[in-house]
């Protein structure tokens, strides 16, 4: 009756939803988001100590099964079951998201609740132990990537629980782990896309030094044809104030890791670069320019914290270096 493609996994140890639902510090105030319900397990302890919940369900099945489990209880009047795809849903306002997703949704998920707004509390959600992982990492960690340093940028992150597969019916390949996802408040003052456009060069291969990557041809060739479109324009996109960006800065600043032993998916080598033979590029010389001025030509990005990221972004922004 479950359908492996909708990653319908059942929580059927009550002690482990427990568990979750107190380390989520509802209060009975709260309007709860809860993505993929499945037969309520979660959503029967969600409707006992919170205001109410939204729950939202692509599967008609679930939805008519949900809805016959509270009819007639005094629960029914506390939720509201929406029935389609929570990517492609219009979310309501809620306090707080608790939910064990299907995990094909993992990232988009994530960047969908962190863009939504108002910014709701908090989120403690159910992911693959892996995805999990990947989310929390800190710099020098094997799974530190572009994920870990998206997510970071926009939410305090927090492991709460291993969870293993013999928890779910059926039980999926993989083990899980609960995350508690904290959105900053101020949202930091950064331009998602340059930021993200930034970080995708970085960590294209992130165990190679900056400077081997910004020499890269395709890399400088974008870069620079952003810069002649924004000269020719004379619409430089404004660099963010420099108080408000170093007070950003400094509250990142506690997000650094320590150095712990990096294990590379790429050897860590840097392979000799291919010149154009282009006899003079100013251009590349200012790129490497501002990489040398602020140390990072010998720098990885697997070794590099969020603050890092953010000064660089600002000292290529400043010499009207963009990323979108
Ligand atoms: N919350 C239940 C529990 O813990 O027992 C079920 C969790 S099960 C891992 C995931 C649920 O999400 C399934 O009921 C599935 O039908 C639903 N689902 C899958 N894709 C979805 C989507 N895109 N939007 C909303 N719900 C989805």
């Amino acid at each position: 009756p479950f359908h492996k493609s909708k990653g319908q996994h059942i929580l059927k140890n009550p002690l482990l939803i427990d568990s979750i639902v107190q380390k989520s510090g509802i209060k009975s105030t709260d309007t709860i988001l809860e993505i993929g319900p499945g037969t309520g397990n979660l959503t029967k302890k969600l409707l006992e100590v919170g205001k109410s919940v939204i729950a939202v369900e692509l599967d008609p099945r679930m939805v008519l099964e949900l809805q016959r489990r509270f009819q007639g209880t005094p629960y029914s009047s506390k939720l509201k079951v929406i029935q389609g795809d929570v990517l492609k849903s219009d979310l309501p306002y809620f306090d707080i998201c608790v939910a064990n997703i299907p995990y094909q949704i993992s990232s988009p998920l994530t960047f969908k609740l962190l863009s939504h707004r108002p910014l709701f509390r908090c989120a403690v959600i159910m992911f693959q132990r892996e995805f999990a992982m990947r989310l929390v990492a800190q710099p020098g960690d094997t799974l530190y990537c572009r994920l870990s340093v998206n997510a970071q940028l926009l939410a305090r992150i927090n492991h709460l629980l291993k969870v293993g597969r013999n928890n779910f019916r059926p039980p999926p390949k993989v083990d899980s782990s609960v995350v508690r996802i904290e959105p900053r408040r101020p949202l930091p003052p950064v331009n998602f896309k340059e930021w993200d456009g930034l970080v995708r060069i970085c960590f294209n291969r992130k165990n190679k030094t900056l400077g081997a990557l910004f020499r890269q041809k395709t890399v400088l060739s974008m870069l620079e044809k952003n810069y002649r479109t924004l000269q020719a324009l004379q619409l430089v996109p404004p660099v963010e104030d420099a108080a408000e960006m170093s007070a950003f800065v400094s509250v990142l600043g506690d997000a650094v890791g320590d150095l712990s032993i990096a294990d590379d998916d790429d050897n860590g080598e840097d392979d000799v670069q291919m010149d154009d033979g282009d006899a003079k590029s100013g251009f590349k010389e200012m790129v490497l320019g501002v990489l040398k001025g602020g140390g990072f030509d010998d720098k990885r990005a697997s070794k590099l914290t969020q603050s890092d990221f953010v000064h660089l972004l600002a000292l290529f922004n400043k010499a009207g270096i963009h990323f979108s």
